[in-house]
Parts: structure tokens; C-alpha cells; sequence
């Protein structure tokens, strides 16, 4: 498949990769995928139901009890994994390319998380694998004991439309290293990319049901989460859809790992650089047009330099250019749906009608009259427990709050239901550090916020339980096991 700025409605995939095959649909449902900025079709997808579900799982299930991969060498994975990487890196630019017309996600952006990061994530994972002791002999009372880690087996991976493609291979990738096999359900929102894992599954020849994929909505998500043969379930979406994954996965005792939503805090100190601030404040306040889950669209400042701070933040959203995520000079694209921008609407009517100063943007821009478009809005003088500044609006809005010593920065931080993200701005790294250290969220950045693969990632509170990305995320796909025996038989 090869998409350009150019192609419109040529995308249409209508088949489901499972057992190393492309397979019709058991159901008849599909849907037409619309261009965010233009609201054009992009092309027509298939809906999975619970019989696609269940025919992937037993595939997955197949290929770790009877096929080669949980029994294959670390070095054996790591090849195919390798292959796997080189086929999505060929793809790459058009990947990034397809995901913003998708989601309407800035092109620079794209290229990094939905072009080059996937590719990232399996070579790293590769060379961990393979570095990675699964056996390790350690003396006991009465002999000794071999403490063995073994893959967890059939994973099913659940992800949301906003990162899709590394979202998926901070699941995918883990997990194939450790031996798993793989349920993927992307989103019905950006159907069409979940396709390029399979079409660079099936180059890389990976082994039949290794990793299978199926595009569907929640229903069928909830049928992959219940499924008897699945063992771990790996979910990133909303607090919403963690709780009820979170309860059947308990009711199960079923594995699982949840990433969800935020509500993060940029705490602004009183030595402040405010040209390294505004410089921050796309990757930190309104990334990918506000649909992050870390972004911090709570701005905290010090009474002190309220004014300025505010005139800052207001200035900065006043200018960004918003308009086809695929222009290189465009930072704020359309936002992923009809639903998504009717949502962060009723979120600025909330702050239009509260006490709360409207300082910046405010509705939708002038002149984009198609398209999904919500110009940058920042609103000021906000009493953090407001509904503006307490749930997740996930759209290009932020709310400034004053506050008065580093204290109450920190206890205004912290009074979040959520953990995820944050960022603190300072002339002074160590009292930025020391006030990093105080904030519980899973993630924080001091003068900048950008994800980094390498380290684990994920939420404290209501934000989730657990960790993807680093070598952290290796155990989440690993189970132990100690076999005792006597220091003879291990001898023989
Ligand atoms: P969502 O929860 O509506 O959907 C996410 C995925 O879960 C989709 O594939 C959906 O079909 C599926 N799903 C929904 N309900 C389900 C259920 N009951 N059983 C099984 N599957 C179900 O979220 P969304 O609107 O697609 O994504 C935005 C949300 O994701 C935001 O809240 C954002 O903060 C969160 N998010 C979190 C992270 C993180 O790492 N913490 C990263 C990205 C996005």
C-alpha cells in the first residue's frame, strides 16, 4: 500500500490479519474513514465482531502452545523482529503520512511516533531480548532453586486512535521478545494504519498467528478482554474503559496493564525563563493538537509573574498555525472526529460560561469551515477544582491557575484524580528536580516534556496501573517460575 498527500479513497482494506493471512470478515460491518481535515473518505475498513475476535485468539493460541515462537531462541526472535522493523521503517514516511490524514496528528510528530518510533521500539526490544538472562541457578536451604522467567502467553492489545501505531508496538514489541503471541484491536477511528503492522508482519514472515489484527469497536473489545484463552490483557484508552477492562480483568485474574487518561500540571516557578516556556509549550501544553494523554493543559503560575505568564501563553496560542497536518509549518492540526470536536466544544461552553477569562482562541478558527479544526484556546484566572481544569478535555485547551509559593504549586499539582504527565519550569534545575520529585505522576519533565522510549512509561491514581516502554516493560510479558531441586539433579 502506498499513500501520498494525493490519494484520497484508494485505501479500502477490508480483510483481517490472522494466522498469517488475510481473512474476510465474519460479519458484514465496515465503515468509511474520513480525512479529519477535509471530512473526505479516506477509505472503507471492516468492523470486526466477536467471531473475528475469537477466530484470532485461537490462531494466537495455536501459535504459542504448538508453533515455534515461545519455544524459539531469544536470537531466533530477535531476527524476525529485526526483519519486522526494517518492513515498517520501508513504510514509514507513508505510515506517518496516512495516521495524520487519520487523526489529523502534525506531520513532524507523525514521522516520529508513527514512523520511525515503531521500527525503534522492536530493534530495542531485539537487542533486550537477547541480553535478557531467563534462567538463573540460586542456592536454597535445601538445594537449589532455578527461577525462570517464561513468556505470559496469548496477549490481547487494545489501543486508541490518538498514537496508534506505537501505542501498538509498545505492546507488540515487549511482548513478541518475550515469546507472547498477539490479539491486536486498534481503533475503529484510525481503521485504516493498523493495516501496515500486518502488510510488515507478513514481508517479515513472522510465523501464522504470532501477531494477528482486528479493527473493531468496543463490544468486540470487550469479547477479546473476557476471551478464556487470552492470559494478559494490555490496554491504553480512557480512565472510562480502564475501569470496566480493569474489573472483568480482576474478575478473570487476568494479567493486564492499563494506560489511561491525564490531567497534567505545568507548574511555572517564579525564576522562570519564559522564552524557554513558550519554546516548551507545543511538545509540553497542546501536542498533537491537544489529543495526548500527558499534555499539560493545566498551566500553574506564580502570582508573582501571573500576568506575564498568562500574556505569554495567550500570545503563544494567538500565533500557532492551524491547518493541514500535513504542511510541515502547520502546529496545530484538526482534531480526530465530528464526536471528539463536539466534545471539546462543550468543554470551552463550560469555560465560556464559568468565571473563568477567556485569553486566547475560543471556538472554532476562521476560514477552515471543513475539517475538525478547534482553534488553541487558553482560559485564565481558573479555580483548579472547575470541571475545565479537573477532566480530561483532550483538545487544544488550557487553563492557567495563579498560586502562591512552591507548596501550593505542588498541592494544586497533585489535586488531580489523575498521574500522568507534568513538567516543571525553572532558571533552576535542582529546585525544578526537587519539585519533580514531589508531583505523583508517572512521567515528568523539568524545562522540557518529550516521551522518552527508553525509560518506563505510564500513571499513578486513576492514570493506570503498571508500565510500558524501557526494559521495565519486558516483565509486564514475562511470568517466574522456580523449580526446586536438589543441587544433584541440577549437577546431572
Ligand atoms: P477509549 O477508551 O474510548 O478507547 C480506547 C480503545 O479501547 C479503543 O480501541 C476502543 O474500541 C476500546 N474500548 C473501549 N471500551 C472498551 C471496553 N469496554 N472493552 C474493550 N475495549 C474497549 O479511548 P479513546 O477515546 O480511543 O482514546 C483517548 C483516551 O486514551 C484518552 O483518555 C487518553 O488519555 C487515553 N490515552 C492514554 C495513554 C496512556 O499511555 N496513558 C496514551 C494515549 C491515550
Amino acid at each position: 500500500m502506498s499513500v501520498t498527500a494525493e490519494s484520497t479513497t484508494d485505501l479500502n482494506r477490508t480483510r483481517f490479519y490472522i494466522d498469517g493471512q488475510w481473512v474476510a470478515p465474519r460479519g458484514t460491518e465496515t465503515q468509511v474513514a474520513l480525512e479529519a481535515a477535509t471530512e473526505r473518505p479516506l477509505g472503507v475498513a471492516a468492523l470486526g465482531t466477536e467471531t473475528d475476535i475469537d477466530a484470532a485468539v485461537r490462531a494466537a493460541r495455536r501459535a504459542f502452545d504448538e508453533g515455534p515462537w515461545g519455544r524459539a531462541t531469544a536470537a531466533e526472535r530477535a531476527t524476525v523482529m529485526r526483519r519486522f522493523a526494517d518492513a515498517l521503517a520501508a513504510r514509514g514516511g507513508d505510515t506517518a503520512v496516512l495516521v495524520s490524514r487519520e487523526n489529523g496528528m502534525p506531520i513532524a510528530l507523525s514521522n516520529a511516533f508513527n514512523g520511525d518510533a515503531p521500527a525503534g521500539l522492536l530493534r530495542m526490544y531485539a537487542d533486550l531480548a537477547e541480553t535478557l538472562p531467563l534462567e538463573e541457578v540460586r542456592p536454597s536451604p535445601s538445594g537449589s532453586t532455578v527461577v525462570r522467567r517464561q513468556p505470559v502467553g496469548v496477549v490481547g492489545a487494545i489501543t486508541p486512535w490518538n498514537y496508534p501505531q506505537v501505542l501498538a508496538m509498545m505492546k507488540i514489541a515487549p511482548a513478541l521478545a518475550a515469546g507472547c503471541t498477539v490479539v491486536l484491536k486498534p481503533s475503529p477511528e484510525t481503521a485504516l494504519d493498523g493495516y501496515v503492522l500486518g502488510d510488515a508482519a507478513a514481508e517479515a514472515g513472522l510465523p501464522p498467528g504470532v501477531l494477528n489484527i482486528v479493527v473493531a469497536g468496543r463490544e468486540a473489545g470487550a469479547a477479546l478482554v473476557s476471551h478464556p484463552l487470552v492470559d494478559k490483557i494490555a490496554f491504553t484508552g480512557s480512565t472510562a474503559a480502564g475501569r470496566v477492562i480493569g474489573a472483568e480483568c480482576g474478575r478473570l485474574i487476568r494479567r493486564c496493564t492499563l494506560e489511561l487518561g491525564g490531567k497534567s500540571a505545568a507548574i511555572v516557578l517564579d525564576d522562570v525563563d519564559l522564552d524557554t516556556f513558550v519554546a516548551g509549550l507545543d511538545n509540553a501544553c497542546f501536542q498533537n493538537n491537544g489529543q495526548t494523554c500527558t499534555v499539560q493543559s493545566r498551566i500553574l503560575a506564580p502570582r508573582s509573574r501571573y500576568d506575564e505568564v498568562v500574556e505569554a501563553v495567550a500570545r503563544y496560542a494567538g500565533n500557532v498555525t492551524v491547518g493541514d497536518p500535513l504542511d510541515p509549518d502547520v502546529a496545530c492540526g484538526p482534531l480526530v472526529s465530528k464526536a471528539q470536536l463536539d466534545r471539546v466544544l462543550g468543554y470551552i461552553d463550560l469555560g465560556l460560561r464559568s468565571d473563568a477569562r477567556l485569553v486566547a482562541g475560543g471556538g472554532r478558527p476562521a476560514g477552515l469551515s471543513r475539517g475538525w479544526f478547534v482553534q488553541p484556546t487558553v482560559f485564565a484566572d481558573v479555580d483548579n477544582r472547575e470541571r475545565i481544569a479537573q477532566e480530561e478535555i483532550f483538545g487544544p485547551v488550557v487553563t492557567v491557575t495563579p498560586y502562591d509559593g512552591d507548596d501550593e504549586a505542588v498541592r494544586l499539582a497533585n489535586d488531580s484524580e489523575y498521574g500522568l504527565g507534568g513538567s516543571v519550569w525553572t532558571s533552576d534545575e535542582e529546585r525544578g528536580l526537587a519539585v519533580a520529585r514531589r508531583v505523583r505522576t508517572g512521567t515528568i519533565g523539568v524545562n522540557y516534556y518529550l516521551q522518552d522510549l527508553g525509560a518506563p512509561f505510564g500513571g499513578m491514581k486513576s492514570s493506570g496501573i503498571g508500565r510500558e516502554l524501557g526494559p521495565e516493560a519486558l516483565g509486564n510479558y514475562l511470568e517466574f517460575q522456580s523449580v526446586y531441586a536438589s543441587a544433584d539433579q541440577l549437577d546431572r
